[in-house]
């Protein structure tokens, strides 16, 4: 564990496993500094354990880094659990995990990620204090992760562009899931014309038919002739193999961990491509939890907290502009700082 290359000084590395349900759990506590852990809970049905813990000690580092940027009193941590979403999913397990998230009295705060949705996380709290985004509170992230990405993509469109106004900016968007079709919503509304992709066919029919988006395969999203390209799915989709597919002027999407390593973004420098660090434009989400976390959710103070983000995300990108450096290494540094690892 300790020579692991994600391991980054982790506070814990917490592993589950519960014979009577098949939970099999990692809960990753990457820094406490600013207050408790907080990051939803992922469910993935990996090809071995090692890829399941390099994707928790990621995923819990990115935590802290959002919450330091969100301005939350929150540390960073993440919940996964091995399995498939779609088959192995029982009130029990769900049940094993919030025992889970129990025994560790607060240092972490589970919510929804990729794989788990509100129901899921209403059952985990019927075995924990710390689960937020429940049905009866502040719900669902993913409409306010989709708004933060939205005004996020402006803000980086009007340094791109020199304006914000996106009718008939062309915009790839690659997911339309949970936040990338309420983006492509917002983005449609906006007068931008959309070029989608996404494995689940049901979710691109109903997204297609709501906003005229243009149909493609998963393989051909990154050459797309667009100004905007947006990752709403999973990871590590920025890597050499695409960056040289890449026509796009601005990358902005709600997914995490984008870049395969951090040199990229010195490549996507070098290549004229400005890129919202994700973990800075997806924060929304987190701060709507966060809301519920401080024990009254309040609509208007996560308006507030989200004002705040896309001024962050501003300040990052005019450094990085006037720099000459990499916007997720301008972002490191600021996030590191807050969690007192400058
Ligand atoms: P989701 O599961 O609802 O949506 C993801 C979508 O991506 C699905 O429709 C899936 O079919 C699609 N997909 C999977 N593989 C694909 C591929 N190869 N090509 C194209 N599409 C593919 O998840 P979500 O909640 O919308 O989250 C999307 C991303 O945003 C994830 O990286 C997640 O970690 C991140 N994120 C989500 C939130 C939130 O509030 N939900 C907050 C912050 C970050």
């Amino acid at each position: 564990m300790f020579d692991h290359p994600s391991f980054d000084a982790h506070e814990g590395v917490h592993v589950f496993f519960d014979e009577a349900t098949g939970l099999r759990c990692i809960i990753a506590i990457h820094s406490t500094h600013l207050g408790p852990s907080a990051g939803g809970c992922r469910m993935w049905n990996y090809e071995t354990g090692a890829q399941m813990l390099t994707d928790a000690l990621r995923l819990s580092q990115g935590m802290s880094y959002k919450n330091a940027m969100a301005g939350l009193e929150l540390g960073g941590g993440k919940a996964v659990i091995w399995g498939n979403s779609h088959t192995d999913k029982t009130p029990d397990l769900f049940r094993a995990f919030g025992r889970a998230v129990e025994s560790l009295q607060g240092k972490y705060y589970t919510a929804e990620d990729v794989g788990i949705d509100v129901a899921d996380i209403q059952i985990a709290g019927e075995e924990t204090r710390y689960a937020a985004g429940r049905e009866d509170a502040s719900g669902d992230p993913s409409p306010v992760t989709a708004l933060g990405v939205f005004h996020g993509l402006k803000a980086a469109a009007a340094r791109a562009f020199g304006s914000d106004d996106l009718t008939d900016r062309k915009v790839a968007v690659q997911g339309v899931g949970s936040v990338g079709g309420h983006l492509c919503t917002h983005l449609a509304q906006a007068g931008a014309k959309l070029i989608i992709c996404d494995v689940d066919r049901e979710a691109l029919t109903e997204v297609a038919k709501t906003t005229g988006a243009v149909i493609v395969q998963p393989d051909e999203i990154y050459e797309q002739d667009v100004d905007i390209f947006s990752p709403n799915a999973l990871g590590a989709v920025i890597n050499e193999t695409t960056l040289d597919q890449l026509k796009a002027k601005v990358i902005a999407g709600g997914a995490n961990n984008q870049l395969i390593i951090p040199e990229m973004g010195e490549l996507l420098r070098r290549k004229g491509i400005l890129y919202a660090p994700d973990y800075v434009i997806n924060g929304g989400g987190i701060i709507n939890v966060a809301s519920e976390i401080r024990g009254d959710y309040s609509r208007d103070w996560v308006d507030g907290k989200l004002d705040a983000l896309i001024a962050t995300l501003e300040q990052v990108m005019d450094t990085a502009l006037s720099e000459d450096v990499p916007t997720n290494i301008i972002a490191d540094r600021i996030a590191r700082a807050r969690i007192g690892r400058g």
